[in-house]
């Protein structure tokens, strides 16, 4: 029998919670690239706070409203001009429209067809041969508690000012900078009456083979507080993705249960990445993983996205407050009610902002994904080979292969190299990898998740 007096316990006690805590914790490099860090540091909460105050200005942003100096429409006009003056910082390569459209009727929130409008500008890629669109939305319609109501006050400072606002700001300070590839920057219309603004843009996108590389969709993003938990709380945020793909195929699904890989889909690869990137230039800042395409009861623009195939995410706050939601403005027994922007955290909306600001930059100024990514399934061995193709625009200067364990939310080891294929020690059954190019400046693409290579 073996006897530990106390002095010894002590001493076993503190060495195991040293080592479980070499265990639990690497290291991570923080190595912002300077134009990117210079733009992040560009979002300003005051400009936001402008841009928040003077959407819920208007008496409604409902997608009905008709208004044309108060309403919607003058709302829309707004946005356009806010996105028409940056664009003289862009040499010509920013435009910015009103997309009309025709919302068909459907007898629910839309009771007949009605006129539309999505306000878009669009910075062009400097790479001719580049096609990759990245987009950031928003939606500008607003509501309150009767979802049919286009008459009455319906502020909407946080759903979705806050994530309109940060459609205006990214645009006001990506302008004068340039991108290989384009980028979107919407303020969508409809979401509250059936995701209408968004579903127009990405059935036309799909039928027009417009090549969407990602979607990063935020929907109240500007609030820190949560109402009956109470809690106050500007260090998180939440990114939605879905887990199945809505739109996955018979023939994508059982590849999927070959491989173990429904922690894998590309919104999920998406929210990861976003995670990485925004931590990286975002200090007091976590990016939370959350494992649905949103919350219950709730939907969001990402989701038509995703339906049509594309790479679709969730940006959203943390901590909710339903007294500001979908509320009529109003003192009830001594409680304010409306989403009024007098409930916002405009410091917290600047760090949202911010996070979009990175992940979309280092996108857009990444080469594009390593083409037929594949591991090698073959044989019976304890090393993992993964083989795939450069991709087909864009300078790389290399590779990471990407590694973690089957249980692991988010990618521990990074293996660099400059060909196009690795052979690891680690096996292929107990670990899953990605590949994402490096380009020569530095910006990772997304990662892809390689397929098995069988035969
Ligand atoms: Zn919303």
């Amino acid at each position: 029998m073996l006897l530990i007096n106390p002095t010894m316990r002590k001493i076993l006690f503190t060495f195991s919670l040293a080592a479980m805590a070499n265990w639990g914790y690497s290291q991570t490099i923080i190595h912002r690239n300077p134009e990117i860090a210079q733009m992040v540091s560009e979002i300003s909460s005051d400009s936001l706070e402008a841009h928040v105050r003077r959407l819920a200005s208007f008496n409604t942003r409902h997608t009905l409203s008709t208004d044309s100096q108060n309403g919607m429409p003058a709302a829309q006009d707004w946005v356009l001009s806010k996105f028409q003056t940056y664009a003289t910082d862009a040499n010509g390569r920013m435009t910015a429209e009103i997309e009309r459209f025709t919302i068909p009727g459907d007898g629910r929130r839309i009771e007949q067809d009605s006129p539309g409008a999505n306000v878009v500008a669009t910075l062009k890629g400097t790479d001719p041969n580049d096609t990759r669109i990245f987009i950031i939305s928003a939606h500008m319609d607003s509501r309150n508690k009767n979802v049919m109501d286009a008459e009455n006050p319906a502020p909407g400072a946080n759903d979705d000012g806050s994530g309109t606002a940060a459609v205006i700001e990214l645009a006001r300070v990506m302008a004068s900078h340039s991108f290989p590839a384009t980028i979107k920057f919407v303020a969508f219309t409809g979401e509250e009456q059936g995701l209408k603004g968004a579903t127009y843009m990405s059935d036309k996108a799909q039928e027009e083979g417009w090549n969407i590389a990602a979607v990063l969709n935020n929907d109240i993003v500007g609030n820190s507080e949560s109402s009956g938990t109470l809690i106050k709380d500007n260090l998180k945020m939440r990114v939605f993705s879905e887990t199945i793909p809505a739109s996955e195929s018979e023939r994508e699904a059982a590849i999927r249960r070959y491989s173990g890989s429904d922690n894998d889909s590309k919104s999920r690869q998406l929210a990861r990445y976003i995670k990485e990137v925004g931590e990286r230039y975002v200090d007091q800042f976590e990016v939370k993983l959350i494992y649905r395409p949103d919350r219950f009861l709730r939907g969001g623009d990402q989701t038509s996205f995703a339906r049509n195939g594309f790479t679709a995410v969730r940006m959203s706050e943390m901590n909710e407050h339903f007294i500001h939601q979908h509320e009529n403005v109003r003192v009830e027994d001594g409680i304010q009610y409306g989403d009024l922007p007098e409930f916002m955290d405009f410091e917290y909306l600047r760090k949202v902002a911010a996070v979009n600001l990175a992940s979309l930059a280092t996108l857009a100024s990444s080469a594009d994904q390593p083409q037929q990514v594949q591991i090698d399934v073959r044989g019976l061995s304890n090393h993992s080979i993964l083989l795939w193709e450069a991709p087909k625009v864009g300078k790389v200067k290399g590779y990471y292969v990407l590694m973690r364990e089957t249980s692991s939310p988010v990618w521990e080891k990074k293996f660099y190299t400059t060909e196009t294929n690795l052979t690891i020690p680690y096996s292929k059954d107990n670990y899953f990898f990605a590949v994402q190019s490096v380009s020569e400046n530095g910006s990772e693409s997304l990662a892809v998740f390689p397929s098995p290579l069988t035969r």
